[in-house]
């Protein structure tokens, strides 16, 4: 058994024209990515916001750096859990499904998912601090010397949107315009603590969508939403998805 599956959310998903799927580490959780705000979000007894900062970089990279490889190594072991492949079959199953991450592990993309906004970019992807572009790089660990380098000989830094830094515009006003377009928005393991991430289930709700949340233990935007599964997202998203194709 798990959390109840709210008749009103399943067809509210199965009639809806456009549904957007917000999503943050909980829903990677499962694959064993470690969240940031649960148990163990720390790293070398260090709040991960002290450092993935531009501050954090600039005073030391190394120290930087040190972070990414761990965590690239780690997540480099990671595979897609039944959540993300669930939210890849309802995207083959619905008109148009939208998925707006937090995350920057590319799980969602790993599943199969197709139209997924990285909203915080990708931990894959390398980017030159002297302004040459950004680059796909899987190696983990990363070799000697951190930080990496260009070919121009600036150092290379994760392509992910650190904590103070602002989302590339183009990307968000994409998920911005999703958001506000959406029938239903379905937000799944976040905390809704970062912003402007949380500020897109905000959007969809003042435009009438149905603002649903699946989290096992609730979060700042459980009181707004119409239905909450108080549930871990790889056992109720399968269920949820089960539902819609029964009802279909
Ligand atoms: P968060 O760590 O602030 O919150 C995680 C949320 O997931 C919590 O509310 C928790 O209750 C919930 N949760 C835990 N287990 C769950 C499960 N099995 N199913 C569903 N929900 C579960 O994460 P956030 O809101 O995404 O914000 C943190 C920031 O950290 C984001 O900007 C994100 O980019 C980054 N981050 C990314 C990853 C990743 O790429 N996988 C991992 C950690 C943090």
């Amino acid at each position: 058994m798990g959390a109840e599956i709210p008749a009103g959310l399943v067809e509210a998903m199965r009639s809806a024209d456009a549904v957007v799927v917000l999503t943050g580490a909980g829903v990677s959780a499962a694959s064993g990515v470690p969240t940031f705000r649960g148990a163990g979000g720390l790293w070398a007894g260090r709040r991960v916001e002290e450092v993935a900062s531009p501050l954090a970089f600039r005073n030391d990279p190394a120290l930087v750096w040190s972070f990414y490889d761990w965590r690239r190594t780690e997540l480099a072991k990671c595979t897609p859990n039944p959540a993300h492949h669930a939210l890849a079959r309802l995207e083959a199953i619905l008109s148009e499904v939208t998925i707006i991450t937090q995350n920057v592990d590319e799980l969602h993309r790993a599943a199969g998912s197709r139209r997924v906004l990285e909203i915080h970019g990708s931990i894959w992807r390398l980017r030159c601090t002297g302004g040459c572009g950004e680059a796909e790089d899987r190696r983990a660990p990363l070799p000697p010397p951190l930080p990496p380098l260009c070919t121009c000989k600036s150092p290379l830094r994760p392509a992910v949107v650190w904590f103070g830094e602002a989302l590339p515009r183009a990307l968000f006003e994409e998920a911005q315009h999703a958001a506000g377009l959406a029938d239903v928005c379905l937000v799944v393991g976040t905390s809704g603590a970062v912003e402007p991430a949380a500020s897109l289930a905000r959007i969809a709700r003042a435009n009438g969508a149905v603002l649903a949340e699946i989290n096992p233990d609730g979060s700042l935007l459980s009181a707004m939403s119409r239905y909450v599964i108080t549930d871990g997202a790889e056992r109720a998203l399968p269920r949820l998805v089960e539902a819609i194709e029964a009802a279909r």
